[in-house]
């Protein structure tokens, strides 16, 4: 398979760039380098099923090229991180509208298979748990910047599911849940690098809130596993969305005090307000718990990876960077 990946310079786009050339499928990416990293990427420079463009999705003549070379595209590139989120909302809302806009366009032109990436912020401020697809979305007031964040995304699982309606493009979307492991920037507000960043310098964790907000983190290779199996199944899945996430459940306190032991680190927690870490106002989501039931049924798909496994990777990852960041100074 010929496959074209938005976002691929980025942090789950670079582990699904690294699994799909692996199995032979080729790979073209293409990122504008606004989040993602040519870091991510360095490794597959030479491969000879690989290819990078460093463009905007936006540029309507390289999508439109790389489209008609692909047998299916995987839309990743998006605004990312809800601290980016709420310091730029006009960039996040019109890189998600418009970007996804156009990927299904040039879609639509070339009849390419297409898989939307969306998020579990779409649930907004939803107190079930789990979350299932098929429940009603609960966001806040549009004054909070935090929620445009899932109603652009939103709008793009819209427009991904009227284009299978209506025009028979096969698109499935995915939500992902709080995914992590190596690689990951914390620069975009994301709670497991930053908290291992953190303890490796025996830095204070910054703990927003009081901690007892929970989450369920799944390792990108369990994410990128299941990107792929429902890639490669259009007929069961076209038309439909599906949580990606793990089950494991925990609060950022217990992940704070974990990321410490499995460092030993000297480390101790620092409460942070909202207020301060993000802006007056913001409002966080107190629990997030995938209901996987329908992946599950659909392609067999659970996630491997415990919470002690993952971190333990992303430690081994930071740990020489941190290394080299002290010796550096
Ligand atoms: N968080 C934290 N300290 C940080 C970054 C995040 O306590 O340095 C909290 C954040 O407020 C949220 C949780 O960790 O409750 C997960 O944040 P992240 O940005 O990783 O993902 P989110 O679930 O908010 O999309």
């Amino acid at each position: 398979m010929h496959v074209l990946i938005t976002g691929g310079a980025g942090f789950i786009g670079s582990h699904l760039t690294r699994a799909l050339l692996e199995r032979g499928d080729r790979v073209a990416v293409l990122d504008n380098l606004s989040t993602g990293s040519i870091d991510n990427i360095r490794a597959f420079a030479h491969h000879p099923l690989y290819s990078f463009a460093i463009d905007d999705l936006r540029n309507a003549l390289v999508l439109d090229r790389l489209a008609s070379q692909a047998d299916a595209i995987v839309h990743l590139a998006a605004a990312v991180g809800v601290q980016l989120v709420v310091e730029r909302p006009t960039e996040t809302i019109e890189t998600n509208v418009l970007g996804t806009h156009a990927v299904l366009a040039a879609a639509r032109r070339y009849r390419c298979r297409t898989l939307l990436a969306s998020t579990s912020e779409v649930y907004g401020k939803g107190v079930k748990a789990p979350f299932a697809e098929e429940d009603d979305l609960l966001l806040g007031a549009s004054s909070r910047s935090r929620w445009s964040y899932a109603a652009s995304k939103l709008l793009d699982e819209f427009l991904g599911l009227a284009a299978h309606r209506e025009f028979d493009l096969s698109v499935t979307v995915v939500r992902f849940f709080n995914t992590v492991g190596p690689g990951q920037t914390g620069r975009y507000g994301m709670v497991v690098p930053r908290f291992v960043r953190a303890a490796l310098r025996n830095a204070p964790i910054p703990v927003y809130g009081d901690g007892t907000q929970s989450r369920c983190f799944c390792h990108v290779r369990d994410t990128v596993r299941a990107v792929i199996d429902l890639l490669d199944r259009p007929e069961q899945t076209a038309g439909e969305i599906y949580n990606i996430g793990s089950r494991q459940e925990v609060t950022i306190n217990q992940l704070a005090q974990t990321v410490i032991d499995r460092t030993d680190s000297q480390s101790t927690i620092h409460y942070i307000p909202y207020s301060e870490a993000y802006a007056p106002g913001f409002e966080d989501m107190q629990r997030r718990v995938p209901d996987i039931t329908k992946i599950h049924n659909t392609i067999g798909w659970a996630p491997k990876y415990t919470l002690n496994q993952i971190l333990d990777d992303v430690i081994e990852f930071e740990r020489p960077l941190s290394v080299a960041d002290d010796t550096t100074g």
